[in-house]
């Protein structure tokens, strides 16, 4: 890829998570019976009437507001016409002559620290399709119109990618900006976040944009490195050959790792545009815009520079705990829990180990357990609680992550659960010493080892009692005990 220089543009649908459909009152849900969430608008029957979802202007707009662009205060829909089985009404309401927002600007980083700005053509607002099963041993195709008529945002960008790092790190931020938002879960592989990579080359140094191609079917971050590593080598190899790119739609295939012609400019449908009769244009108010604006909130990267200049945390830690707003919130309410009670010079000290165990424990069950941010039982209240317990010493290190991991699915209150299981460091001292005279007595090779000048024996009586007690002990109690046995002995 010498010669050449990759560009690419992405247009980039999000599936919208509101209570209803765009332009019908069907809840907007994922509901397993096929055709069961359906009524005549959203059948195309003869007659319905579409009325348009205030909620879905007020996630386009707050999208909008993130991505800085310009928003039309009279946007309209169009119609874009076409017939296919999945979708009853031959067309689709869309956004083309006046979308809600023009212009735009994200900053994406990547790996490296290398900073780019991704320039956003416009957005729009539109509804989506049904679906169609294809059954062949049957001879059959099945329709299901549960997903016609669920809200999506389709972003334009202007063609600012030069690689795929950039591609996904642009998509990971509108995906963060979709779930602070709470308009979206964003998920690439569920469909609630798609892409369509458009891709051409042109020789090192020129300006001129080269012929691109299209390519659909992209359900993964690994999915879109491999369909642009793949069509790019393709079509370097197709202009060094002295050929001309085809201005075509491809597919690409998971199983081969290739792409597929899927349609040629000479199929591409004239929609025939018009603006949809039916429906009055948006207005947008000044007065609602400010509300909206004065509800927007705190992103991951502000709140990353936050956490680590208020309380001291890694760029890391603060990655982690901001990437999802579950995990941030959790942080947050916790931390604000906890410096309720005591000084606030304890604050950054308690700020880094709510961290560690967040970004540690909490972060390893997640993967272990395959579940997404946020699906966890653990309240504030009750990390609270847990985290009091083992800061006044009433609980071991190893019991406060114990707990902590059966948190994780079950709704535990620390403070009765650990009680109820005896799982309180032992503060009878009598039960102290006699566990420290039996492993003295027992391990009789370790204690002369000791007394002849190994210090590294002491770790292992330690060891052993600290077995002794089931873990209740207190380590620095049960140290102390036994240097002062040992001492006696000695002596
Ligand atoms: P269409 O109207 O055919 O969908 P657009 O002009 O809206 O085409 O562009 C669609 C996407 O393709 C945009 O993201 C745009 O940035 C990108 N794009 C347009 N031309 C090129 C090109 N020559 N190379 C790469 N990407 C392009
Ligand atoms: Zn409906
Ligand atoms: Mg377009």
């Amino acid at each position: 890829m010498n010669n050449y220089e990759i560009v690419m543009g992405l247009e980039v649908h999000i599936e919208l998570a509101t209570r209803h459909k765009i332009f019908c009152r069907c809840k907007n849900t994922f509901a397993k019976r096929p055709n069961s969430v359906v009524c005549p608008v959203c059948l195309g029957l003869p007659g319905a009437l579409p009325v348009l979802n205030p909620e879905v202007v007020s996630c386009a707009v707050r999208m909008g507001l993130a991505l800085q662009g310009e928003l039309d205060r009279d946007s309209r829909f169009d119609r874009k016409n076409y017939f296919y089985p999945d979708n009853a009404t031959a067309y689709q309401i869309t956004q083309f002559y006046r979308p809600i927002l023009r212009g735009g600007a994200v900053l994406v980083q990547t790996g490296d620290g290398h900073e780019t700005v991704i320039r956003i053509h416009e957005m729009h607002m539109e509804d989506d399709a049904g679906k169609l099963t294809h059954d062949p041993e049957n001879h059959v195709s099945l329709v299901d119109f549960n997903r016609k008529g669920v809200p999506l945002l389709e972003i334009v960008t202007e063609p600012d990618f030069r690689d795929a790092d950039q591609v996904i790190a642009f998509l990971e931020k509108i995906r963060m900006f979709a779930l602070y938002l709470g308009i979206s879960d964003g998920k690439l592989h569920e469909g609630s976040l798609r892409a369509d990579v458009n891709l051409s080359l042109r020789k090192a140094g020129t300006d001129e944009l080269g012929v691109r191609t299209e390519m659909k079917n992209l359900n993964s971050f690994v999915s879109i490195r491999r369909a642009i590593a793949y069509e790019a080598k393709r079509q370097e190899e197709v202009l060094t050959s002295g050929e001309k790119v085809v201005f075509e739609t491809r597919r690409f295939d998971e199983a081969t790792g290739t792409t597929k012609v899927m349609r040629t400019k000479e199929e591409v449908m004239d929609y025939r545009y018009f603006p949809e009769p039916d429906l009055l244009p948006v207005h947008l108010s000044e007065a609602y815009i400010n509300t909206l604006k004065e509800q927007m909130p705190e992103f991951a990267p502000e709140k990353s520079m936050r956490y680590q200049s208020a309380y001291g945390l890694t760029e890391e830690e603060a990655r982690i705990l901001t990437k999802h707003p579950a995990t941030a919130q959790l942080f947050e309410k916790t931390l604000e829990l906890w410096t309720e009670t005591g000084a606030s010079q304890l604050t950054a000290r308690r700020a880094k180990s709510l961290a560690s165990r967040i970004c540690g424990d909490l972060m390893y069950l997640c993967r272990e357990k395959q579940a997404e941010s946020g699906t966890w039982k653990i309240t504030p209240e009750a990390l609270c609680e847990l985290l009091k317990m083992q800061e006044a010493g009433t609980i071991t290190a190893k019991t406060a992550r114990d707990v902590f991991a059966l948190m994780f699915d079950k709704d535990i209150r620390p403070m009765v659960y650990v009680n109820e299981n005896h799982l309180l460091i032992t503060k009878d001292e009598d039960a102290l010493a006699s566990a420290v005279d039996a492993v003295i007595k027992a391990q009789d090779k370790s204690v002369s080892d000791y007394l002849s000048g190994n210090e590294k024996a002491l770790w292992h009586l330690l060891g052993c009692v600290m077995k002794e007690t089931n873990g209740q002990a207190d380590p620095a109690a049960v140290r102390q005990l036994l240097l002062a046995k040992l001492a006696q002995l000695k002596g």
